[in-house]
């Protein structure tokens, strides 16, 4: 019986309580009469244990919030999802079930070897098969969370595959299904095998026991199908392994089996219209009423019954906000990691704030027993470990992110390089003790050599503790659109024609495009084949279609990964990841950490390197802060290759603002942003005429005089909140939070707070710190907006120290600097480009390639910049290795055919040869570019030529080779022709540079 207006399903639903079916246990939230149920009076009860999410990508249909919201009210009390080798929609799916009082059941239809997982042979290990695990308890998940890692870490072929092995080892807490027509013991049934499918049958009962194995019943109207139910119900009346009837869902309802078709025609890239495409060829694969589905096997209630068993024998909860830190393995000596953590910090307090700072001891000791009792000491030690590791190898570390900056503890760890205390940041901006979650330390590294540190951790912790994170692509509104129509077979041109209607961004709804332009409302008006890619589009819209890995996160653990979660195979670098996405895995109280790679402190370090070979002691750490050059540089609008500063909009901002401190760099990148940009004139006014900076009540003035009297960061807002009306940086924090989410409920209720205070928190109010009641009301109302999108100040310091580093060394060493810059933008010619009109702005010639002179960066040649050999196109990063090691052992080349021997073999090609050519390179040896294109192939020739003669002779010594040998290659005559005109000369230099090297065609 299929319900479908809401009445109908009151009536039923009420009716149902009354006689208590459907009643079962666990979920209260089913018994509290409001939700719409309907449950079919006479049935005895039915779970659907075979079900295709979005998870499956691309193959199911069935977005996890609508299948739960159809089995709810299809009046069934559980469902499970099994998604294809895969879990990625567990946590998901479990949330959004137990949130609408449906009883959630963990799976997996996963692939089976033919042979082992071990055997990748063509013929013989493509075919696998399918089988359905639920999970019954936590042992039952820990089994399949290191089934499903193990069939991608060990058994990937094609699909991720498990084998008999793995199963034997890991069967407890599973129960077992034998699945769809592409399950084992159908197969054999099918092919007429029936006694090896018994025997099958028999081996799979033995395994998971007499209730945990059940041989599965489908019914999809498909040809191959009685035959295969016959055998299986023969199997079951000879050995009595119980039966069990299941839909092989894919989508939600029957209309939408035609969404599913285009999803698999998005798969496959193929299109409806493709003959001998793959296709279900049926559209039964719905999320059908338990009235349908006994209605398949009407003379067989117990394979219906058996489901409502299953999914009262399966009862695994997942455990949310309890912590999994990794242990942090204490040094020799050590036996107590507060203590240890004290004494790393009390080192670094010596060194950084010397003997007499009262204050920032306080600090220190305040945050040593607030990370203590949050237990975080190992998280910090942690951190603060491979930090070490990297800054004693050398590795670039950024001076801090986000709100770790905040923190006195991250300072002496040398966590971060900014002083909190002399910036004012905020230890509870980043760890609040009144809201205890998983500090976020994101931590940016030289992008070259981040990996080093990665690897570092692995040996440390072990590498099956470490693991990359998933990441989903979603099909976004233009790209639904775009697959679809390509699906549909629209021409191109009616492809394009529609995702021109559709504007960019990942958060453009078709719903919303479709509201917004009055030419998609036509077309999907008239055009009846519009409006189906637009309906699927929609039906599509959001679900994912692809994974990837996380750009920067890595999970921690203590035990290893597999043991907490299933695990995954990078497509791209066969690295291993989480198949939980990072909320998901903060969620479940696992360590997670960013190892950012930031290309700017990679210049910074090619850039000292090189400052080092004329100044051995020159440090970035030690650079004078208030450099007057520097601070002229950014006022003068010279921001290019600035850190943070290089946009028109910021250059502008930097000098109307003329900065003259950190503080000033830090307010510019913060203030620049939708928003707070508004502020900017004030801001600028101000900071060049103080005396115009005007505070709503004195009270004021300490908290913001270092922004001009504007609000700029966060941490005003907290200290406004602090200061002002009384409450503790804990609270104040909470209420930024509560603004930034607009929750206005709290917002206006702590408005009174803020005002009149609250004995009863103990925080006094404005009022009672001398604020007029009218000023306070005003100043509260003006922090909302900034508590939105103000920006974190401990971030914008750090950052403004990056992007003072980089102004310094642009300012006083432009040719290292310069050259290190140009070198992080190979493979980028725009910003080549850009930063060669800066060098010439600069007074710094860039000079041409050069065989000889060239590295294979850019690289400092007396007052000027060389060009570098990797930014040359079609040169392999191999030939140039190779060039270079043969000028440095062999001495400079003398000559272009001399170049050709020696190079020859290898790399060499005639595309790189022409690409030298044209960029200059032989230029020095006398022959014009013209004469060395037309013989560059015959040199080439001659020289394989020469040495196949020479291979020849070798062996007319042995007698083997009736002909004379001829040794001498010959100098190949260059022709009598002049250089090409100059105008090619630079169209070919533009060609293999993207720069006019040789001079500019304006010029000509
Ligand atoms: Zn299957
Ligand atoms: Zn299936």
């Amino acid at each position: 019986m299929v319900l479908r207006g809401p009445q109908t399903a009151l009536v039923i639903g009420e009716e149902a309580q009354r006689s208590g079916a459907g009643a079962r246990q666990f979920y209260p939230g089913l018994l509290g009469g409001t939700r719409l149920r309907a449950v079919c009076r006479s049935a005895m009860a039915f779970a659907h244990l075979h079900v295709h999410s979005e998870y499956s990508l691309l193959d199911g249909a069935c977005r996890v919030r609508d299948l739960v919201a159809r089995a709810l009210e299809l009046g069934q009390t559980s469902v499970a999802v099994t998604d294809h080798g895969v879990m990625y929609g567990a946590v998901t799916f479990y949330k959004e079930a137990v949130k609408s009082g449906l009883k959630p059941i963990i799976g997996c239809e996963v692939y089976l070897a033919a042979r082992t997982r071990h055997d990748m042979d063509h013929d013989l290990d493509s075919e696998r098969h399918h089988l359905v695990l639920l999970c019954r308890n936590e042992a039952g998940y820990k089994n399949l969370c290191r089934l499903v890692s193990a069939s991608f870490t060990e058994g990937f072929y094609g699909k991720p595959r498990i084998d008999m092995e793995l199963l034997r080892a890991h069967s407890d807490g599973l129960i077992a299904l034998s699945a769809c027509m592409s399950g084992e013991i159908p197969k054999l049934i099918h092919q007429g095998r029936y006694g090896e499918a018994k025997k099958k049958a028999l081996e799979l009962s033995g395994l998971f026991g007499g209730d945990g194995f059940y041989l599965e019943l489908q019914n999809h109207g498909l040809p191959d199908q009685p035959q295969i139910n016959e055998g299986l119900i023969g199997i079951h009346n000879e050995t009595g392994i119980p039966l069990v009837a299941t839909n092989d869902v894919h989508y939600i309802s029957r209309d939408d089996a035609e969404v599913q078709d285009v999803l698999l025609c998005i798969q496959t890239s193929k299109t409806v219209d493709d003959k001998d495409r793959m296709h279900f060829e049926t559209q039964e694969m719905f999320l059908k009423s338990e009235q349908e589905m006994r209605e398949l096997f009407p003379q067989i209630p117990e394979a219906f019954d058996n489901t409502a068993k299953i999914a009262d024998m399966c009862d695994f909860n997942f455990e949310f906000d309890k912590h999994h830190l990794p242990e942090f393995i204490l040094p020799q000596g050590e036996d107590n990691a507060d203590e240890y953590l004290k004494k790393l910090c009390l080192d670094g307090f010596e060194r950084l704030y010397g003997p007499d700072r009262p204050d920032a001891s306080k600090q220190l000791f305040y945050e040593l027993n607030m990370i203590s009792d949050m237990g975080f000491t190992d998280y910090f030690l942690i951190v603060a470990d491979f930090i070490a590791y990297a800054k004693s190898h050398d590795i670039p570390v950024g001076p801090g992110r986000g709100s770790a900056a905040g923190s006195v503890v991250s300072y002496c760890l040398d966590i971060t390089t900014v002083d909190p205390i002399r910036y004012n940041l905020y230890f509870e901006r980043f760890l609040n003790p009144e809201r205890i979650s998983m500090p976020d330390i994101d931590i940016d590294f030289c992008e070259r050599r981040r990996g080093e540190v990665l690897e570092y951790v692995k040996q440390k912790y072990g590498a099956d503790r470490v693991a990359q994170i998933v990441t989903f692509n979603t099909l976004k509104a233009k790209n639904a659109v775009r697959s679809v129509s390509k699906a549909l077979a629209l021409t191109f041109q009616e492809e394009n024609e529609l995702a021109k209607e559709i504007p960019n961004g990942i958060n453009v709804r078709l719903k919303d495009a479709l509201a917004s332009s009055a030419r998609l409302r036509a077309m999907y008006e008239e055009d009846p084949r519009v409006r189906r890619v637009i309906d699927v589009a929609t039906a599509l819209e959001d679900m994912p279609k692809d994974s990837g890995t996380h750009a920067a996160g890595v999970v921690i653990t203590k035990q290893p990964v597999r043991e907490y979660l299933p695990l995954t195979l990078s497509k791209k670098d066969e690295s291993i990841s989480t198949q939980y996405t990072k909320t998901t895995l903060e969620e479940l109280g696992l360590l997670k950490i960013d190892f950012l790679g930031l290309r700017n402190l990679t210049v910074i370090d090619d850039a000292v390197r090189d400052i080092r070979k004329n100044t051995p002691d020159f440090s970035i750490d030690n650079i004078p802060e208030d450099d007057s050059p520097t601070y002229e540089m950014l006022a003068q609008g010279k921001t290019s290759g600035v850190f943070q500063m290089e946009s028109d909009g910021m250059t502008s901002v930097c000098v109307g603002v003329v900065a003259k401190s950190i503080d000033d760099i830090a307010a510019a990148i913060a203030l620049y942003r939708p928003g707070p940009m508004d502020a900017i004139p004030l801001f600028i006014e101000n900071s060049r005429d103080p005396s115009k900076i005007k505070y709503i009540h004195p009270a004021l003035e300490p908290i913001l005089n270092v922004s001009y009297g504007c609000i700029v960061y966060q941490e005003h807002v907290i200290e406004i909140l602090r200061k002002l009306g009384g409450f503790s940086l804990g609270q104040a924090d909470l209420i930024r939070r509560a603004m930034s989410r607009k929750k206005q409920a709290e917002i206006q209720k702590e408005r009174q707070t803020f005002i009149s205070g609250d004995p009863g928190r103990g925080i006094s109010g404005a009022v009672a710190n001398g604020i007029p009641k009218s000023a306070a009301g005003v100043i509260y109302d003006s922090i909302i907006p900034f508590a939105g999108y103000g920006f974190n100040k401990a971030h914008a310091v750090a950052y403004a120290v990056i992007a003072y580093q980089t102004a310094f060394l642009k300012r006083h060493y432009p040719r290292e600097y310069m050259a290190a810059l140009l070198t992080s933008v190979l493979g980028q010619p725009e910003k080549v480009a850009e930063y060669a009109a800066e060098c010439r702005e600069m007074g710094i010639r860039l000079l041409p390639p050069d065989i000889n002179e060239s590295e294979a960066s850019f690289s400092v040649a007396g007052d000027n910049l060389r060009y570098g050999l990797v930014a040359v196109k079609n040169i392999g990063r191999g030939f140039i290795g190779e060039l270079v090691a043969e000028r440095g052992k062999n001495g400079p080349f003398t000559g272009f055919e001399e170049f050709c021997r020696r190079m020859y073999g290898g790399d060499l090609n005639r595309r790189a040869l022409e690409s030298l050519i044209m960029c200059g390179c032989f230029d020095g040896f006398g022959a014009n570019r013209r004469q060395l294109m037309m013989v560059c192939q015959l040199v080439i020739d001659s020289i394989s030529e020469h040495r196949r003669r020479n291979v020849e002779g070798q062996m007319d010594m042995f007698g083997l080779s009736g002909g004379a040998a001829e040794h001498s290659a010959g100098g190949i005559e260059l022709p009598d022709v002049g250089e090409f005109p100059k105008i090619d000369l630079m169209r070919m230099e533009h060609e293999v540079t993207g720069l006019y090297l040789s001079g500019h065609p304006m010029d000509e």
